[in-house]
């Protein structure tokens, strides 16, 4: 069974590069009847904070898209430590005394091969190192790149194909500090082995820690996974995406917040470096999962277009336009919490939508929805089906404006009170024959009574808005132009 892994360090925010990440695993093995797991790499307690786990959880958690099994690496140092030692014992990694100020670095000239191999201490016999260890001399773990066994080291990546790097430009890396804490080579590639991971899936910055990896793989006699790195996210600009340089629209939870869907979230970051065969792209999360194939996944970077100045392109179009796509979409009944959830938060909930008024509720969602692009638009653009009271937009207020517009509305709202049934028809029947009887177009009533009841000038059907709005309500709006 396949078997994937996510793996962040709580060290951040949760970033929609590893977001993608996340959903290329997870589609994978939803899509080959396989396991996620969640491993939080959280061996470096000192950059490492529940602030950061806490916010990335609830970031993935929005996601919904859950994982099968969570393991954190700090509790699995004894198993980091065990795996040195069998490598030091093996002869396949040694002891490293030289000071840390004093440990060579590749930057400085002359110093290279120093770098590569820490002459001096890559000899050290057994006994003596065994000897400095036992006399409480501090030292790092080092892997000991087998130079003499070739050229370097190979493997196959099922996106960037065949890869290949000389033993020359491998250093001897560290495998655990001073400390004895395991480094991420060391911690990473024992609980790939550990944890059963068929499937290392992860971005293209990590590919030239591969190499190393596989070292370690083959060290430890343990069978390679297969890899497969994701192309990098790029923004606008054609630089690496990241919230220093292209800023909030690099997190995740600015998504949540701002009103997208998750599934409409995920379709956009899933089609950012994959495509389907046939080229789709408004796909639900159960229609991606069907269509998912490693192989479709591109090797170009992808562009996360945005326009930092732009209040409508504040996130890439598309998956602005997807957004939509998925509101519209959607099972009603399945968009009635998310909207639930706005209305709340702005203190518009009221018993009524409890007391079996939910149809009301629901059509007004489901009336509104093709129009919006977000669940906040329901706030931001919605308030008069919620409230009594809302404001009146400049253009709705020189339709009201309108001359004659003010009376046939007030006479409008009296012919309603007559009426026997409230529905569109008979409001439409009334409204035309008002508006011939006055000797006005019918215009001229349709648009004031959409900024009596709305306070706007566009909006769903005039007449579906007046059953909308209920005919109490409208009688009170209409009342009091
Ligand atoms: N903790 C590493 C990171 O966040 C994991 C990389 C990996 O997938 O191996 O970059």
């Amino acid at each position: 069974m396949n078997r994937v892994r996510f793996a962040p360090s709580p060290t951040g925010f949760l970033h929609i590069g590893g977001a993608r990440t996340y959903i290329f695993n997870w589609l994978f093995a939803r899509s080959t009847g396989g396991r996620t797991v969640l491993r939080i790499d959280d061996t470096d307690a000192e950059r490492s904070s529940e602030e950061s786990l806490r916010s990335i959880l609830e970031g993935l958690a929005w996601l919904e898209l859950p994982w099968d099994e969570r393991h954190y690496q700090s509790g699995r140092k004894r198993m980091h430590r065990e795996a040195a030692a069998a490598l030091l014992a093996k002869g396949a990694a040694y002891r490293d005394f030289t000071p840390q100020d004093a440990a060579p670095q590749e930057s400085s000239a002359g110093t290279r091969a120093a770098w590569l191999c820490n002459p001096g201490m890559r000899e050290l016999s057994k006994e003596e190192s065994d000897r400095r260890a036992a006399s409480g001399e501090r030292f790092v773990v080092r892997f000991r790149v087998p130079r003499e066994r070739g050229n370097g080291v190979f493997f196959k990546d099922s996106i960037f194909k065949k890869q290949f790097r000389k033993f020359a430009d491998i250093e001897d890396f560290a495998l655990a500090r001073a400390n004895g804490d395991p480094t991420y080579h060391l911690a990473s590639t024992v609980d790939d082995c550990d944890l059963g991971i068929t499937h290392v899936i992860r971005g293209q910055d990590h590919l030239s820690n591969t190499y190393k990896h596989v070292l370690i793989f083959e060290a430890l006699g343990r069978e390679l996974p297969r890899f497969g790195h994701l192309p990098l996210l790029l923004g606008p600009d054609g630089s690496k995406l990241s919230k220093r340089k292209h800023g909030p629209i690099v997190s995740v939870t600015t998504y949540r917040d701002k009103g997208f869907l998750p599934s409409a979230f995920v379709n956009y970051l899933s089609l950012l470096g994959w495509s389907p065969k046939d080229n789709r792209e408004v796909l639900s999360v159960d229609e991606l999962v069907s269509l998912f194939k490693t192989d479709g996944v591109l090797r170009a970077n992808a562009v996360v277009q945005f326009d930092e100045s732009s209040a409508q392109n504040w996130a890439d179009p598309k998956a602005l336009w997807l957004n939509a796509q998925h509101l519209r979409s959607m099972p009603v009944e399945q968009l009635l919490p998310r909207v639930e959830t706005e209305i709340k938060r702005c203190g518009w909930w009221t018993p009524e939508y409890e007391a079996g008024r939910r149809d009301r509720l629901t059509a007004v969602v489901d009336a509104l929805r093709s129009r919006f692009t977000l669940t906040t638009d329901f706030a931001l653009r919605g308030k008069a089906y919620f409230m009594d009271a809302f404001d009146l937009e400049a253009k709705a207020a020189a339709n009201l404006d309108k001359q004659g517009a003010r009376e046939g509305l007030r006479e409008l709202g009296k012919r309603l009170e007559a009426v026997d049934d409230f529905s569109e028809q008979s409001v439409e029947a009334a409204l035309r024959s008002l508006a011939a009887e006055r000797g006005v177009k019918p215009g001229l009533l349709i648009n004031g009574a959409r900024a009596a009841l709305t306070g706007q000038s566009v909006g769903p059907s005039a007449f579906k808005v007046f059953t909308l709005i209920g005919r109490e309500r409208v009688l009170e709006r209409l009342a009091g132009v």
